[in-house]
């Protein structure tokens, strides 16, 4: 599948693909131009002279940095196994620094005489620590938050301090709440205006308007008001449905004049004071982020001149993430920056506040995604790997079958004047063996020397493949073909949902070995039983990859004695998938009961970083636990029919003893896999 990115951006760096360099010269340019991770990953990771990947939790220029693999051996040692999802708070803390930096800069530019203030939408990432980090970095900011339901509202009642700057005009962090909303979500929002909270209720059905007018009569506490306007404007991509005729939320324009009539007979129209409204996530194309301004700074202005008390202008969430680092308006891209953002909102209702004539809003944004994703980062390990057959096959003899000689033969002759014919003939006489297989002729042996054959044929071809210049339209699939499945320790259903519901990309690679050549070629498969539980899409400047470049598994060698398993086993191999702070953590599933991760949270200090919070993942007793199975009933069963296999002298008591630890202490440990 590939699909081609418009307005594809000429200066970029020259895509993987087109670079040949061989593994002795292999630099840690080469790594990062082959993982783009300069595009994606700035300006808070890069790679180092160890080829490690390294984070700047406060952007390159300033802070510390620390080496992302030394941080894992180091949480290893503290039992913290992989995967393990590291948030780094300084990050955001950062992201919000260049959100506001961004807008007051545009404020500045227009001379725009009002001011910003944003909130983030708690459905982003609902995490405590998280949560509280924002509110704690977003206070010289009077950043809010939004809440999207009740349990929403509740967790930004509990982690908003009320009116910590009582003193600069009223100037306090926002509750934006939108959502679905009852009496009780309706009641609660406005009696938390007595703790000297600033919610603002965002009427997004008609219903809404009614019950806020008649709740506030009866608990005597005027409300402050929002409308969430339904735009004609449609969003793009994956999440571009928030907005037209028929979307899912909001207020129609007959349904806002309604509003204002009503509110007006309640004599609550000075009530009124925020407008709202919300294109989608990841809004790709700036084009679409200036087509929604123009159209609801217009209804803004008219709701200006109907009289109603306006004082905010709401531009809902949408602000991008480049996760293929791409700049263009592909769905995993963007094609604009926060300061180009930033400009078009502050320049557009400038305008239409000057052309109507009326004072301009403060300006209000709901940015989750691009305050959230850059702060997650998950890690995880390779099991494993299941490759095409990598050694050269030995001569096929003069008495072999016929079959299995022209395999040999083609194999021989392989060339690159041949190789696209001879693919084909390849086929051919593989598919003749498998026929003579099904038909009772060949054996077993027969039939594997024929695939090893066939094998070799294909690993000759992709190799001489890269040497031409260009790959024959019948040839583009080989390499997918010939990729070896590299198996992660990890359950894609729990850690990255997103990437298996809309196959949305993160960029994902080794976070060592980077100063050398990554010459395997993979696709990911998770630890899920579930054929969907793979990985085989990444990102690529110019299109989608079907493949991901890998290091081949080191295999330390323990030359102890008898024990197979450990003769060889593979060194640690570690892969980092970024960018997943937005939305991935809380819409993750118990697919096969693989539970949370383990969660550590990093913060810098000023002689490095420091372990601020761990939340250990989920163990097998607490995932049982969520499927209704008691953890000591399960272990009394058990008991039982050891007790039964003993009087019948099935298993001898040793034998029972170590069955019962082993299932005691597996419901004590965490889902996923400890490599031996
Ligand atoms: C989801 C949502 C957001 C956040 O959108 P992002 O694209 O993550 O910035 C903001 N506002 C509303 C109403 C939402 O539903």
């Amino acid at each position: 599948m590939v699909k081609s990115k418009l307005e594809f951006e000429q200066n970029q760096q020259q895509s993987s693909s087109d670079k040949h360099a061989t593994s002795s010269s292999w630099t840690i340019e080469d790594s990062e131009n082959l993982y783009g991770i300069q595009g994606w990953g700035e300006p808070y990771f890069s790679i180092n002279a160890a080829g490690h990947v390294t984070v700047s939790p406060q952007g390159n220029s300033r802070g510390f940095s620390l080496d992302l693999y030394e941080l894992v051996e180091s949480l290893k040692k503290r039992n913290l196994g992989l995967p393990l999802l590291i948030r780094f708070s300084d990050i955001l803390g950062d992201r919000l620094e260049r959100l506001h930096a961004s807008m007051n800069r545009a404020i500045a530019r227009y001379n725009y005489p009002g001011k910003y203030q944003g909130v983030f939408p708690i459905k982003c990432n609902q995490h405590r620590h998280l949560v509280e980090a924002i509110v704690q970095f977003g206070k010289p900011y009077q950043f809010g938050l939004e809440a999207g339901s009740k349990p929403e509202l509740m967790i930004a009642l509990a982690a908003l301090e009320a009116g910590y700057h009582p003193t600069k005009d009223n100037f306090e962090p926002l509750l934006i709440c939108n959502g679905y909303k009852d009496r009780e979500y309706i009641e609660t929002a406005l009696l938390a205006r007595k703790l000297g909270q600033k919610p603002i209720i965002v009427i997004e059905q008609i219903e809404e308007l009614y019950l806020a007018i008649a709740v506030s009569r009866q608990l005597e506490i005027k409300p402050i008001l929002g409308v969430r306007a339904k735009l004609l404007t449609k969003g793009s991509g994956r999440w571009g449905n928030s907005t037209g005729e028929r979307a899912k939320f909001g207020l129609t324009i007959p349904q806002i004049v309604e509003v204002v009539e009503q509110l007006q007979a309640a004599d609550l129209l000075d009530s009124l004071q925020l407008l709202h409204f919300h294109v989608g996530s990841q809004i790709s194309s700036i084009s679409v982020v200036k087509d929604a301004i123009r159209e609801a700074s217009q209804i803004y202005v008219q709701l200006v001149k109907m009289g109603a008390n306006m004082q905010y202008l709401d531009v809902g969430g949408g602000l991008a993430v480049d996760y293929d680092g791409s700049k263009t308006n592909f769905h995993a891209s963007k094609n604009y920056n926060m300061q180009n953002y930033a400009n078009d909102i502050v320049a557009q209702i400038k305008d239409a506040c000057a052309q109507g004539n009326v004072t301009v809003p403060t300006i209000v944004s709901e940015s989750g995604r691009a305050i959230a994703s850059h702060q997650s980062v998950l890690v995880f390990d390779v099991l494993g790997t299941s490759d095409v057959p990598t050694t050269p096959p030995s001569p096929v003899q003069e008495e072999e079958h016929l079959v299995l000689r022209n395999l040999w033969e083609t194999y021989h002759f392989i060339d690159a004047q041949n190789y696209q014919e001879t693919y084909h003939d390849a086929i051919q006489f593989k598919e003749e063996a498998i026929s003579l297989f099904n038909l009772g002729y060949f054996t077993l042996a027969q039939r594997a020397r024929a695939e090893e054959l066939y094998w070799a044929c294909c690993r000759k071809i992709v190799q001489i493949i890269p040497q031409q210049g260009y790959v024959p339209d019948d040839l583009e699939d080989l390499e997918k073909m010939m990729a070896s499945i590299y198996y992660i320790n990890l359950s894609i259903f729990q850690s990255v949902p997103d990437s298996w519901a809309i196959d949305q990309l993160f960029p994902i690679m080794p976070i060592h070995r980077l100063e050398e050549k990554p010459t395997a070629r993979g696709i990911l498969a998770d630890l899920t039983c579930d054929s969907d539980g793979k990985i085989d899409q990444f990102i690529d400047l110019r299109d989608v990859k079907d493949i991901l470049e890998l290091h081949p598994l080191q295999f330390v060698d323990n030359q102890n004695n008898g024990d197979l398993s450990k003769q060889k086993s593979p060194a640690p191999y570690y892969l980092g998938m970024f960018l997943v702070g937005a939305y991935q953590e809380i819409m993750g599933n118990l697919h096969n009961l693989f539970g949370d991760t383990n969660v550590v949270h990093i913060q810098m200090t000023p002689k490095g970083y420091q372990i601020e919070y761990v939340v250990k993942g989920d163990t097998i007793k607490e995932v049982l636990g969520y499927v209704q199975y008691d953890p000591e009933d399960l272990i009394e069963t058990m008991r039982r029919r050891t007790e039964v296999a003993l009087q019948e002298r099935k298993i001898t008591l040793e034998e029972a003893q170590r069955l019962l630890q082993n299932y005691e202490s597996s419901l004590n440990s965490y889902t996923y896999l400890v490599a031996n």
